[in-house]
């Protein structure tokens, strides 16, 4: 017998106990479970496959096999409505009853719409390079669009974008067609990301007007989808232009609903930050981290492992660890270990002949991790493999 849980913010569809499809309730795949391998989907149609082999790596599905797989589950669903509703064990949390046949039309009507949703989602937010791990599967409203400084030689993220900030009719005009492509599945979203690159890059006034904005539409939003729930609004910061707002600022930004802030802070070491183009003063970014904690933020700061390979190993290291130790941090906040990718690099990157091999980064990461606990402050370290997510 199939089962049918319809929760709050998903419905789950279980065919044996461990096989389960995972819907939201406009009727989209968001995952799939098979005897122990998992299907992330994004809104993109992407698939992340994640195997239940714990020495494989995290993959994307080629083309081909996602095509094969939406054609197989969409052979079984059409299968699931051939079932009398009767036969379904349905149970209910803290939700009203709803008619499986009603759900099952959904997800059909959905898959019949794929090509068009994935267009749309092109349509509204294009490539998105990166997110901070927490706001995987969030809603990402930009209020800016690019990297305002985009000159760090181990990224090229937003080169096919101009920086520019939103207004309020341009913003209006996002969450409007944001609110149009999720539709009932809105609710199965808990956390706002305001991307891209720096939001936060903008000038207060304009950061904290279009907060408001983004506040009235999220009550509209739960007017309209009971639902929906925001736990976390969270943003990108660089710290070329973090450091120039004081706390009272960061208060004032606090107040206006956000909540999390993510930073790439890359290295501790200031050679190294000034050899790879992204020229920070280390003391200046431990000002600005204290004084956003200080605000009542959670953070997620990001270090590159690997960056300025074996010539600046040590030091970047060193230098790395000495100021996350200098950092005000909380049991909520963590530390974002990437890998450097030479993939993402620029032309200009000048430390593309010396590079970290795969077993070698993974020592660091040890390294890194052992120190960061040796600190005895709490500090929540991570693997960050910023190439595998799902929006
Ligand atoms: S690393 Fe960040 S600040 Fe530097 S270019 Fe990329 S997005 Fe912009």
């Amino acid at each position: 017998m199939l089962s049918i849980n319809f929760k709050p913010a998903t419905v789950t569809i279980l065919t044996d106990p461990v096989r389960q499809f995972h819907f939201d309730y406009a009727g989209r795949l968001i995952g799939h479970f098979n005897h122990g391998d998992h299907y992330r989907v994004g809104l993109d149609g992407s698939i992340l496959f994640k195997s239940s082999n714990q020495d494989a790596e995290d993959r994307y599905l080629p083309m081909s096999d996602v095509e094969y797989w939406w054609k197989e589950w969409g052979r079984e669903w059409e299968d699931w409505r051939k079932i009398p509703e009767a036969a379904w064990k349905i149970a209910e949390f803290d939700v009203e009853p709803f008619p499986v046949s009603e759900f099952l039309n959904r997800i059909i009507l959905f898959l019949k719409n794929i090509g068009f949703v994935h267009q749309q989602f092109l349509k509204i937010w294009g490539r998105i390079p990166i997110l901070p791990p927490e706001f995987y599967q969030s809603v990402i409203a930009n209020f800016t669009v690019g990297c305002s400084y985009d000159d760090c030689t181990f990224c090229t993220f937003y080169k096919d974008r101009p920086f520019q900030i939103k207004n309020i009719e341009t913003l209006n005009d996002h969450l409007n067609e944001i609110s149009e492509f999720f539709g009932e599945g809105l609710s199965a979203r808990r956390d706002i990301f305001i991307g891209e690159a720096n939001a936060l890059a903008s000038p207060n006034r304009r950061f904290i007007f279009l907060m408001e904005e983004l506040q009235d539409w999220i009550s509209e939003m739960k007017s309209l989808h009971p639902k929906f729930r925001v736990n976390r609004i969270g943003s990108f910061l660089d710290g070329f232009t973090g450091h120039l707002k004081d706390v009272e600022e960061w208060k004032m930004i606090r107040q206006s609903g956000l909540t999390d802030i993510a930073i790439g802070i890359e290295s501790g070491s200031e050679e190294l930050l000034k050899g790879v183009g992204k020229p920070y003063d280390p003391e200046i970014i431990i000002l600005m981290v204290n004084r956003i904690k200080e605000a009542g933020f959670t953070l997620q700061l990001i270090f590159l492992l690997g960056l300025g390979g074996k010539q600046f190993r040590d030091s970047h290291f060193e230098s790395s660890v000495a100021m996350i130790g200098r950092f005000n941090l909380t049991p909520e906040d963590r530390v974002q270990l990437s890998l450097f990718n030479p993939a993402i690099s620029t032309g200009d990157y000048p430390f593309k002949g010396d590079l970290l091999s795969m077993d070698e980064l993974d020592l660091e990461y040890t390294r890194w991790k052992s120190a960061l606990n040796g600190l005895e402050k709490g500090i929540s370290a991570r693997k960050y493999p910023t190439q595998f997510f799902i929006v």
